[in-house]
């Protein structure tokens, strides 16, 4: 089976969309191959397009510090994003980007095997759950087979409007107090039921 080295080396030359064609690096995601935390956040942005490494901007100071807050490191974690190369201008990834990338994001969750996904915004969110809006179900644990969601708001949201940040923190405690339960209660729901899209192995 490829393991996560593996599949970060594909992505490094991946022209499955035209993506690769403006970024400086591939940005496939790091953290614990272990991780009981899966992030998931909307694309890289020039900081992490330079570096090569996911949230590293000021987004990424947000996500340390509410790592931090419930007494984790970016090491224990995983982080990723949605499409692997960034979007020129940070514009939103396009549907066919995202598409075309899904298949690594899939692989990648497969590999870790995380007690619960985080994605961190709308164009996270709309992989599994298109019809909702993140302010709606941000916090509340939602399980789509067998993975658990936990949709949080992307951390650039507290950056531009300061209001997010309680909401954000407060989550990130909930999610906390979540990791230490042996089953997480959740709300079933398919993504039949929301229009999303149901990984192949969950
Ligand atoms: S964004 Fe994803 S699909 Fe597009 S070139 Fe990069 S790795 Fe390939």
């Amino acid at each position: 089976m490829p393991d996560l080295e593996d599949l970060h080396a594909r992505v490094a030359s991946c022209t499955d969309c035209a993506l690769y064609k403006s970024a400086i690096n591939a940005v496939p995601g790091e953290g614990s191959p272990n991780a009981e935390l899966m992030f998931i956040g909307e694309g890289p942005g020039a900081q992490e397009d330079a570096q090569g490494r996911p949230f590293v901007g000021p987004a990424g100071q947000v996500l340390n510090q509410l790592l931090a807050s419930i007494g984790l490191k970016r090491e224990d974690v995983y982080i990723a994003n949605m499409v692997k190369h960034r979007p020129p201008d940070n514009r939103d990834p396009f549907p066919g980007e995202i598409q075309a990338c899904a298949k690594y994001l899939e692989e990648q969750i497969k590999l870790i095997n995380p007690k619960v996904v985080i994605p961190l915004g709308r164009h996270a969110l709309a992989k599994w759950f298109p019809k909702d809006t993140i302010s709606k179900v941000h916090g509340r644990p939602r399980r789509v087979g067998e993975l658990t969601l936990f949709p949080q708001y992307h951390p650039a949201a507290a950056l531009h409007n300061p209001a997010i940040r309680p909401a954000l923190e407060h989550d990130f405690q909930e999610m906390g107090k979540l990791l230490r339960q042996e089953d997480i209660p959740a709300e079933p729901e398919t993504p039949e039921e929301s229009g999303g899209q149901q990984l192949s192995m969950f």
